[in-house]
Formats: structure tokens, C-alpha cells, sequence
């Protein structure tokens, strides 16, 4: 058990296939007391309820300051600490570089980069009076290649800064013993690609990635465990590849 007892909040994890959902689990059975968070409150509970009973679904929009204070604050009210917070969420979009439009960028770049700096402003007070707390922020492979598959030039932009922000949170925090920390997962087998995968795409994708498989949100998961976890006890700032070698750098 790696995770007993934590107070553990995960952002976009009601998507039944969804990597946050699958990192939700994981640390339910590593002891974690599970707070999912989702746009929908009722998919967050149901999330949730399936887990059992130590867990919570809360309706959230990380995009929304104040949703994103108030959820920490019913943490916080019922079970006393935040030790860890993955910030999940995030959507995307397959548009090329001259066909973004303002509302395009703005919806991308929100969830993603703005949802990651407040839900991390709502639970830093907490973790940095407790003294201890870890944050993992999910990037992507598109980040660091300029385009994973299917997200748009917008959505590496958010990506990368993910990354910045996320290095940047490292270095002002790691005073206060909380260390914060970024994933970069390649293709993985959840539902953001909205059925665009086809048979003949997949094959070709396969031929670039040594492991020779598209990744799993479990996959994806153990590495949250990872950072979440003692395990990785004196790693922050680090940027965690989870992409089957689909870029070796
Ligand atoms: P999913 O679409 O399965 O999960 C994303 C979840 O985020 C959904 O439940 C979605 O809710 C929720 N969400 C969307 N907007 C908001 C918001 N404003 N506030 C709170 N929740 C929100 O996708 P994945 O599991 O694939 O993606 C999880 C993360 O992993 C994302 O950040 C994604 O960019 C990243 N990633 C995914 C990769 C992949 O190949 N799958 C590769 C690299 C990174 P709803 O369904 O209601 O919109």
C-alpha cells in the first residue's frame, strides 16, 4: 500500500476510460482515499460510489477559480489534508496551425494550462501548511515533439506549458516539501481521440514505438502512483516520459 490514508484529488476522472479514472483506481487500491473531480458532478459521484465508500466525486470546472477553491475547501472541510493532486484534465483538438481560432486556443489552453495553475493555487495553501503534498501534472509526448496524433499546434502549446509551469511550481514550492512534477504520456487508449483511430492509422503509429503497443491509461497510472507516492521521494521538477519510446531523447 503506497498511498495510506492520502487524501488524493484528481481532475477530469469521471471519463470511464480516461487515464484520470485509471489513476483514481490505482490509488484506492494502494490505500488512497480517492476525491474525483469532473465536469459533472453526478458522473464524478458515480466515479466514485464505484470505488467505495472512502471516496468522493465533486463537480468541477478547473477552468473556474472559484469551483477550484471551493472543491479544496470540502477536501479539506471533510477530510482534513490534500497530500496529493494530479491535474488530469484536459481536451483536445485536431486542428492544423492556421486554422485556430480564438475560441479554439482559449478552450485548449484553459483546460489544460489554466486548470493546472488554479486547481494548483487551491490546493498549494493546504499542502504547504501541512508540509508535504506532491502534484503531477499531466503533459503529453505532444509537448516535446511539436504534435503527438491528434492534438492541434494549441494543444502542445498547452502542453509545453504544463511543463514550464509545472518546473517552475518545483522550484517555489520544494521549500514547503512539496514537490510537483510533470508526465508526458504518448498514445494512449482512452476516448480523447473520439473514435479517429482507425485500424490503418494505428498500424502505422505502431511502427514508431519500440514497445510496439499503444499505451493503456493504467499505463499511465502506475507513473502518478510513482510521483504520487515516497517512492519518489526526492524527485521534483521531473518530467516522466510514458510513451513506449515513441520519442527517446
Ligand atoms: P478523457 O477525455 O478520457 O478524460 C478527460 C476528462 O477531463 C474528461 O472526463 C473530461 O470531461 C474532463 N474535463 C474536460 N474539461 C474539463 C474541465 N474544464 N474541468 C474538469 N474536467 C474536465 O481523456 P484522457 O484520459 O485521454 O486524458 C487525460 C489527460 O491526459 C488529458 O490532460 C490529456 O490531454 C492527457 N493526454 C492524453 C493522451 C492520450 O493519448 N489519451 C496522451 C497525452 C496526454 P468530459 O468528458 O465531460 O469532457
Amino acid at each position: 500500500m503506497l498511498l495510506s490514508n492520502k487524501v488524493c484529488v484528481i481532475t477530469g476522472a469521471a471519463s470511464q476510460r480516461g487515464i484520470g479514472r485509471a489513476t483514481a483506481r490505482l490509488f484506492a487500491l494502494h490505500g488512497g482515499r480517492a476525491i474525483i473531480l469532473d465536469l459533472d458532478g453526478g458522473q464524478a459521484a458515480e466515479a466514485a460510489a464505484e470505488l467505495g465508500e472512502a471516496h468522493r466525486g465533486i463537480a468541477c470546472d478547473v477552468t473556474d477559480k472559484a469551483a477550484c477553491v471551493n472543491a479544496a475547501a470540502r477536501v479539506v472541510e471533510e477530510f482534513g489534508r490534500i497530500d496529493v493532486l494530479v491535474n488530469n484534465a484536459g481536451i483536445t483538438q485536431p486542428l492544423k496551425f492556421m486554422d485556430i481560432e480564438p475560441k479554439n486556443y482559449e478552450a485548449v489552453t484553459d483546460v489544460s494550462l489554466r486548470g493546472t495553475l488554479y486547481m494548483s493555487q487551491a490546493v498549494v495553501p493546504h499542502m504547504r501548511a501541512q508540509k508535504s503534498g506532491s502534484i503531477v501534472c499531466i503533459s503529453s509526448v505532444s509537448a516535446q515533439r511539436g504534435g503527438g496524433i491528434f492534438g492541434g499546434p494549441h494543444y502542445s502549446a498547452a502542453k509545453a506549458g504544463v511543463l514550464g509551469l509545472a518546473k517552475a511550481m518545483a522550484r517555489e514550492l520544494g521549500p514547503d516539501n512539496v514537490r510537483v512534477n510533470s508526465v508526458t504520456p504518448g498514445l494512449i487508449q482512452t476516448d480523447i481521440t473520439g473514435g479517429k483511430l482507425t485500424p490503418e492509422l494505428r498500424a502505422d503509429i505502431l511502427k514508431g514505438i519500440p514497445l510496439n503497443r499503444l499505451g493503456d491509461a493504467e499505463d499511465v497510472a502506475r507513473s502518478c502512483l510513482f510521483l504520487a507516492s515516497e517512492l519518489s521521494s526526492y524527485v521534483t521538477g521531473a518530467t516522466l516520459d510514458v510513451n513506449g519510446g515513441m520519442l527517446i531523447h
